[in-house]
């Protein structure tokens, strides 16, 4: 990237008579090289310029290029409305509700075109919570309604420059995520915008600016008004792709996680869950390594601590004599209130109950090796084994229960040389 002296500095007159300064910086001092551009976003991006629009790459893609990180994904935005949009792509259609946006679809993809849009008006009596975003606007309102500066730069395909309206490429030097405006009020307009933070602070080892970083320990508790599915979404994404443990310590750091779960945030206040940390630390290079982790193990995880505590709770209480049955259903009365604050689909909350009732199972071996082999073949088995995979490894328990596991589920996964035990016949009925 170019240092701040090469740029140039240009008040462009905008619609509305917004006046805005912005940074152009030329092609030869940024880094961005149509070759990391995939062919259908180019074709797209120059279809658009030819026919007299502005044509932007935008969002995580230049922030990426710019950091020499391969983008996501690669989104588009221009002043053509969708309509235009979609008139010029045959092989395009218009989606979404919420914003209207246009896909043009290539045989190996989808790329993703949307209108500039500004910050909606406020409606009386909404409080500051945004519901409806659909308003078309200039490049720079488009700039100013993005969350973070890092995340509102543009690059132009008329002339290969790059655009800050936001003060991006400072802070993308500086390594920080900065909220454009005001922070308190724009996570009051949508506070998974602070999760969002986290997520790009743990992801590219950014600092969190100052007054982003106060305006979410203030705003801490609104999370709990931003919508549950948005949310776990948003809290699976940081578990997801192997920064899961530093995204979990700024969590706890910045108290978000208190709203979100406290039963782990006072856990960890507590201290004494050593484990817990470094089972982050192995589920990152875990998924790092090209495994896939269930949601429903990821979700597990942040629930573990809890969980254990509990049981232990209550098996001291019974002295140590709780029955599996007990057990299992102690476990899914301690995650019911979890799961429905998360409002997970049924599917999920059956994923994840499924997948900490077989860790709990798999702790204890069957002594035969029929009712072992039957447990491999249970639908929850490889969620259960991961867990148990995860927590061995970070608590240094359960070691060998887990290496039998392990060892038993790949024989009979190969096989030949165990014999699989023929389902018990069924008696015919004589007539
Ligand atoms: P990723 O690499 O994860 O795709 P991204 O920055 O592209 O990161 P997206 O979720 O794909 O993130 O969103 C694309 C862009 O849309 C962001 O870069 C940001 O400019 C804007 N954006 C996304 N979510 C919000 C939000 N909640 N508030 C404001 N702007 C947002
Ligand atoms: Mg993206």
């Amino acid at each position: 990237m170019s240092s701040e002296t090469e740029a140039t500095t240009v008040v462009e007159s905008e619609p509305q008579g917004i006046e805005a300064a912005h940074q152009v910086i030329d092609r030869a001092d940024h880094s961005i090289s149509r070759k990391s551009i995939p062919e259908n976003v180019l074709k797209v991006l120059y279809r658009l310029h030819r026919s007299g629009y502005r044509a932007y790459l935008c969002g995580g893609s230049v922030r990426d290029l710019l950091m020499a990180r391969e983008p996501k994904d690669f989104d588009i935005v221009t002043d053509a409305h969708p309509g235009d949009v979609r008139r010029l792509f045959r092989n395009s259609r218009i989606i979404g509700r919420r914003f209207r946006l246009v896909h043009v679809i290539f045989q190996d993809g989808v790329v993703e075109v949307a209108t500039f849009r500004r910050e909606p008006e406020k409606v009386e009596g909404d409080g500051l919570l945004v519901t409806d975003d659909n308003v078309f606007g200039s490049p720079v309102e488009d700039a100013r309604r993005r969350d973070f500066t890092i995340n509102g730069l543009f690059y132009s395909i008329a002339d290969f420059t790059v655009i800050d309206y936001v003060g991006g490429l400072r802070d993308l030097e500086d390594r920080l995520i900065r909220v454009i405006g005001v922070p308190d009020l724009r996570f009051q307009e949508d506070p998974v915008r602070m999760l969002r933070a986290v997520e790009f602070a743990a992801r590219l080892d950014f600092e969190i600016e100052a007054s982003t970083y106060d305006a979410i320990t203030e705003h801490r508790n609104e999370i709990l008004k931003a919508s549950p599915p948005r949310v776990s979404e948003e809290i699976l994404e940081l578990l997801r792709r192997g920064w899961s443990s530093s995204a979990v310590e700024l969590l706890a750091e910045t108290r978000l996680l208190e709203p979100l779960l406290p039963e782990l945030q006072s856990r960890l206040d507590r201290g004494g869950v050593d484990y817990f940390w470094t089972m982050l630390q192995v589920l990152d290079r875990t998924v790092g390594s090209g495994r896939r982790i269930s949601d429903a193990v990821l979700f597990s995880v942040l629930v573990l601590p809890h969980v254990i505590e509990e049981i232990e709770r209550e098996s001291a209480l019974r002295e140590g004599k709780l029955r599996v049955g007990d057990m299992l259903l102690h476990i899914r009365e301690l995650i019911q209130p979890i799961v429905d604050r998360f409002a997970f689909s049924a599917g999920m909350r059956h994923q994840t109950e499924q997948a900490l009732e077989t860790l709990w199972r798999l702790l204890e071996p069957p002594s035969d090796k029929r009712s072992m082999w039957r447990f491999v073949f249970r639908e929850h088995f490889s969620d259960g084994l991961a867990l148990l995979e995860l927590y061995a490894r970070s608590s240094n328990r359960y070691l060998g229960v887990c290496q039998q596991w392990q060892s038993f589920a790949q024989k009979v996964r190969r096989s030949e040389d165990v014999e699989r035990p023929r389902p018990p016949r069924k008696r015919r009925r004589r007539r």
